[in-house]
């Protein structure tokens, strides 16, 4: 396991050790995402040192931002109606859910409650309106983790060398486009993310 040489968390923002969180994100997903959270925590690290932004929480960050992908779905659907949350999330799936609900398992399972870091994993999937820098890291950190090899991945991976605005607006352009193809339905966020990054 390559990816996992020398993987250490600096600070965990929460009680937990390193050792300890990195073992129960991985009981929470199958190898593959396990893996792929790993490189998205390097590649959010390697993001937030070209943008001078927070390397710690940009690698913790990467490192949770799927949690929450593979909880039953019925786990979801009761934090929904439980939490008092938009009721329209009932309509969607867990494409949508791993991250804006996602959250809530996180603060409760991982004990991390450093809100620029849940934001961060809240918009991961879809983007927002409003971005900090930590939230495009780790928006564009999945989408271009080196196993990634579509050709969006490819031009978004080039684009984040040189202007992280302009990956994250790639990046959107790219995912609608791919979404219409497939004739899924696109959620309102990642539309009013697209208006605002995707367009000029
Ligand atoms: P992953 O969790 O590492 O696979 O990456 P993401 O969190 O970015 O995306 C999860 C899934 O959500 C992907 O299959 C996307 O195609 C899908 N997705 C992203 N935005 C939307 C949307 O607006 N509508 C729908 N239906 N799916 C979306
Ligand atoms: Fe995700
Ligand atoms: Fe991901």
């Amino acid at each position: 396991m390559n990816e996992l040489a020398d993987f250490k968390i600096r600070n965990t923002f929460c009680d937990l050790s390193s050792e300890e969180l990195v073992e129960k994100v991985h009981q929470r997903m199958d190898e593959k995402r396990f893996l792929h959270c790993i490189r998205t925590s390097k590649t959010a690290e390697g993001l937030a040192e070209l943008y001078h932004a927070n390397v710690d929480r940009a690698q913790v960050a990467g490192l949770i931002h799927d949690y929450a992908k593979e909880i039953p779905i019925e786990d979801f659907k009761k934090i929904i109606v439980y939490e008092n949350l938009d009721p329209d999330l009932l309509n969607w799936n867990r494409a949508i859910w791993h991250g804006v609900v996602g959250t809530y398992f996180i603060e409760h399972e991982l004990g991390i409650t450093d809100q620029a870091i849940l934001d961060a994993v809240k918009k991961h999937t879809t983007g927002a309106p409003e971005m900090t820098t930590l939230d495009k890291i780790v928006f564009v950190a999945d989408y271009i983790e080196p196993a990634r090899d579509f050709s969006g991945a490819i031009k978004t991976r080039e684009a984040a060398k040189t202007s992280l605005d302009s990956a994250v607006g790639l990046e959107l352009t790219q995912s609608i486009e791919h979404l219409v193809s497939e004739k899924l339905p696109i959620y309102p966020e990642t539309i009013i993310s697209y208006n605002v990054w995707g367009t000029n």
